[in-house]
């Protein structure tokens, strides 16, 4: 099967020669086929989607040719949609569903893509794998004795599956990006505020982004351009520049592009095969005639302690509002005090416990000091590094995790070992800048991919960029070894 792409269903639809009622057929068909070994949807309404996919096939009957009209879409479990569940990969939430929809889900239905199911995600949004799900975690169709990745592990299978060609997860420290490389699919994290989080749990806020997530950074655009812009009902919301340069989107000149190789990002930590994959694609770029050269992001190592303090601080302060009283089940227990801890204790999981536990440390008296305020510090100095970069540069490349796909079980016992597979995507969310990460090309037959990290507000750039690299080269247009 090739890859499930948006733009060739948008062409088809246009023409009349696709209904989106056939389409989203065609994606329940395949999760009814798929899903018992893949694992990647929590939730579907049926008879919801397929009354929206006609009303869809009205619209483009009339001539309406709005970017998404009739795609179906996978949206991550911890984005609300309107009276479905939002369990967020947790018990605690059990029986919740959503009273309203999230900002981006209501303009993507206005704009009459047809959202067909929520999808699995590590607890809270917390984990690089997909094992931390309270559920049956969700599997890499590469390989199904290996993990997709998370925490948006459910969003990025459906696309790598082909349930559907786009889809929506949540990026606060890779979480689009890194499971986007393990799968062979294209995600953006988008500069903060370039999307509203209204409707979308918070879990880090200074760091929460929502991530379009599909084949190609064509298609990915689509849905963007339909998302973006300012909303009232989330204050660090804004409008993107060059939003209309999303439909049609572009290729960029390579000719001239400055691309910055960060040599922080290239040490030995870095797994050799995956290393060859990203000189190959700078070759591409390079051949082009872009100039690439090395940069310092000086200040990379104190990366990942930066951001585990700062996202468990947040996190600890966020998550109190699971607490037995507003939502989900509620535990008998003796006080309100009691009844909130039985609650709290039986519903969430380890590693979210594990980080509620590190958050209320480093925020406590004595301590915040030592730990809160100095990764603030170190959080300043992270972005300086990268003002710098961007004055001689006009695009970074990096690797987007040190390795592929890893197997079931190979790092749940070793938090630490779980939380470097985020070395490379923890940073450019620090700074509130893009970075997209999307397919270079496979290593013993699992892919990996190439991260792109541009100033703020470079959206449009780097997908156009992306874009120019993707019809250079056919590693995004590989599906995996799985069959309906
Ligand atoms: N893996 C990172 C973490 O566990 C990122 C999670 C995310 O981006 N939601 O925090």
């Amino acid at each position: 099967m090739a890859a499930v792409a948006a733009v060739d269903w948008r062409k088809g639809l246009d023409a009349g020669d696709l209904s989106s009622e056939a389409l989203v057929r065609d994606a329940f068909r395949r999760i009814g086929a798929l899903d018992d070994r893949l694992h990647a949807i929590l939730a579907m309404d049926e008879e919801r989607s397929l009354r929206l996919a006609r009303q869809a096939d009205i619209r483009l009957r009339t001539g309406d040719r709005t970017p998404v009209l009739g795609l179906p879409l996978v949206l991550k479990d911890n984005l609300h949609w309107s009276g479905l569940q939002v369990s967020c990969g947790s018990r605690i939430l059990d029986g919740y569903r959503a009273p309203y929809d999230a900002t981006v889900v209501g303009r993507l239905l206005a704009a009459g893509a047809v959202p067909v199911a929520k999808a699995n995600l590590d607890e809270f949004a917390m984990g690089s794998s997909g094992e931390f799900s309270a559920f049956e975690p969700a599997r890499n169709p590469w390989d199904l004795a290996r993990v997709p990745g998370g925490s948006s592990s459910g969003s990025v299978v459906a696309v790598s599956a082909g349930y559907a060609p786009l889809a929506l997860g949540s990026d606060t420290g890779g979480s689009v990006r890194l499971p986007a490389s393990f799968c062979n699919v294209t995600a953006l994290r988008p500069t903060y505020g370039a999307l509203s989080r209204y409707g979308l749990t918070a879990m880090a806020s200074s760091l929460d982004q929502v991530g379009p997530i599909a084949a190609s950074a064509a298609d990915l655009a689509l849905a963007f351009g339909v998302m973006a812009g300012r909303d009232p009902m989330d204050s660090t919301s804004m409008d993107l520049p060059g939003r209309e340069r999303l439909n049609p989107l572009r290729p960029k000149s390579l000719k001239g592009l400055r691309i910055g190789l960060p040599k922080e990002y290239f040490t030995d930590g870095l797994e050799p095969g995956v290393g060859d994959l990203l000189e190959a694609a700078i070759r591409v770029f390079a051949r082009q005639g872009a100039d690439i050269r090395e940069v310092s992001l000086p200040h990379t190592r104190y990366a990942i302690d930066t951001y585990y303090l700062l996202c468990t601080s947040e996190v600890s302060s966020n998550l109190s509002r699971f607490d037995g009283v507003r939502y989900g089940p509620r535990s008998p227990g003796g006080s309100l005090t009691e009844m909130m801890a039985e609650t709290r204790d039986r519903g969430l999981g380890p590693e979210v416990k594990r980080r509620i536990l590190l958050g209320a440390f480093c925020l406590s008296k004595g301590y915040y000091d030592a730990f809160y305020l100095k990764a603030l510090r170190a959080r300043t100095l992270l972005t300086r590094d990268f003002d710098r970069a961007f004055e001689s540069v006009d695009v970074l490349a990096t690797p987007v995790s040190p390795g592929t796909a890893f197997p079931f079980g190979a790092k749940t016992d070793d938090p630490l070992a779980m939380y470097l597979a985020d070395v490379f995507t923890v940073t450019a969310p620090l700074a509130g800048i893009p970075c997209l990460s999307m397919p270079a090309g496979f290593v013993g037959g699992l892919p990996a991919g190439i991260q792109l990290i541009g100033p703020g507000c470079s959206d449009v750039m780097l997908l156009e960029t992306a874009h120019a690299f993707q019809l250079l080269t056919s590693h995004h247009l590989e599906t995996p070894p799985i069959h309906a």
